[in-house]
């Protein structure tokens, strides 16, 4: 048996491969380069051309980009009317982002467990956190894995909720033949440079419903309209506009969009490559003792942001921690996806307990996340499954 990196032997690689990286090429170049010569920089034609590509590829009405992932979701907050007391269910595995947005507005996170095969939030445990203090759900599409939205939204109905979908994973998935952004009341999606396609620092919220598109385009910038019908004094003058909202600035500029419509662009390429390099993981490591693969639900085809194996514990001799940092020995840049967002010690001193989730908690305890983008070669991939296969073996129980 060889000897682990770890121990000093010889890594798999010679050089670190990371868990997600953008591909930006000369088009892309050519349209940021193009931009900085117009007469734009910040809000211009681009983001306009941009939101109009994302709501056509998603089949939404309405899209409104905005300064990043984070600031979308709050902003699908605000436009959902979440204020001081409200509680809003959302998922313990996730990036902070999907429970901060909440707290922003003054609203109460409350986590409700997940699914132990999708991984994502489970629809039972939605209906068991539900109280008259409910306004909103926020779902999230997992790994690029399509939440089952028909039982979500048949909730929302039931109770008189908003589902704002955090597909920050999932531009590109389907839902039942549908693509995510064109199914939930608003749906968040990111654009930073680990996700699919990128605008280096950037977010999208996609909707079908025109009231919640208008505080959307008030919110993004200072709640400030120039809109003739939006204002209360419209005999004023040319020069006039009026603040109706308090709103920030987290408006996304022209150099930004150029990019991002270059990106778009090569997004079902990106996906298609990002699938089939899933479907080599998958055949690979299901061969490995001790490996738990991904789940894929029917109802979803993913457009697969990362890849996570579950690790058997009760097969090695060390725990996570150890099988994790021999990995990155090899030079893969394995990751975790996420700590139960209730583990940070601000959630922590807000009073949220630990067991609160033990589905979660539990499959915290045993992910790895595998390095996945479309650049990735099949030797990258190769060399991924070999140190998995070498490190693992090392460690497995006779
Ligand atoms: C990336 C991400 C976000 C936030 O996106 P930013 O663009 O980084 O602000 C939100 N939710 C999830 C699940 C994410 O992975």
């Amino acid at each position: 048996m060889s000897r682990l990196a770890i121990s000093g032997g010889r890594p798999v690689r010679d050089k670190y491969l990371p868990y997600g990286k953008q591909w930006i090429d000369e088009e892309d170049i050519k349209a940021v380069t193009d931009t900085l010569k117009s007469d734009y920089l910040t809000t211009g034609p681009k983001v306009k051309e941009l939101e109009e590509k994302i709501a056509d590829y998603v089949g939404s009405k309405y899209a409104v980009a905005v300064s990043n992932g984070t600031a979308a979701l709050h902003a699908a907050c605000f436009a959902a009317g979440i204020k001081e007391g409200d509680e809003v269910i959302t998922t313990p595995l996730t990036f902070a982002a999907s429970a901060n947005c909440i707290l922003y507005q003054g609203g109460i996170p409350v986590f409700a467990d997940i699914d132990p095969e999708t991984y994502n939030i489970d629809v039972k445990e939605v209906e068991k956190k539900i109280t008259q203090k409910t306004r909103a759900i926020i779902p999230v599409d997992y790994t690029g894995q399509a939440v089952d939205l028909d039982p979500i939204l048949e909730l929302a109905e039931k109770y008189n909720l908003i589902v704002i979908e955090d597909a920050a994973h999932a531009l590109g998935t389907e839902y039942k033949g549908k693509k995510v952004g064109s199914i939930s009341h608003m749906t968040e999606f990111s654009l930073h440079p680990v996700k699919h396609i990128t605008t280096g620092e950037g977010g999208v919220i996609t909707t079908d419903n025109e009231e919640y598109y208008k505080k959307l385009m008030l919110f993004r910038t200072h709640g400030i309209t120039r809109e003739k019908d939006l204002l209360f004094n419209k005999e004023e003058g040319p020069w006039y506009y009026e603040q109706l909202e308090l709103g920030y600035n987290y408006r996304i500029t022209d150099i930004q969009c150029a990019l991002g419509i270059s990106q778009l662009n090569k997004l079902d390429k990106f996906i298609q490559r990002r699938r089939e390099l899933v479907k080599k993981y998958d055949e690979y490591l299901s061969q490995i003792d001790g490996v738990i693969i991904p789940c894929e639900a029917e109802y979803s085809n993913s457009s697969w942001h990362l890849y996570v194996i579950q690790i058997e514990l009760e097969k090695f001799r060390v725990g996570r921690k150890e099988i994790f940092e021999a990995l990155k020995a090899e030079n893969i840049g394995v990751n975790v996806h996420y700590i139960p967002v209730y583990y940070h010690p601000y959630y922590q001193k807000l009073g949220y307990k630990k067991g609160i989730c033990p589905v979660a908690e539990r499959l915290y305890e045993r992910i790895i996340t595998l390095p996945l983008f479309p650049r990735m070669t099949d030797t990258d991939l190769e060399d991924v499954v070999e140190a998995v296969e070498k490190v693992l073996t090392y460690y497995r129980k006779d």
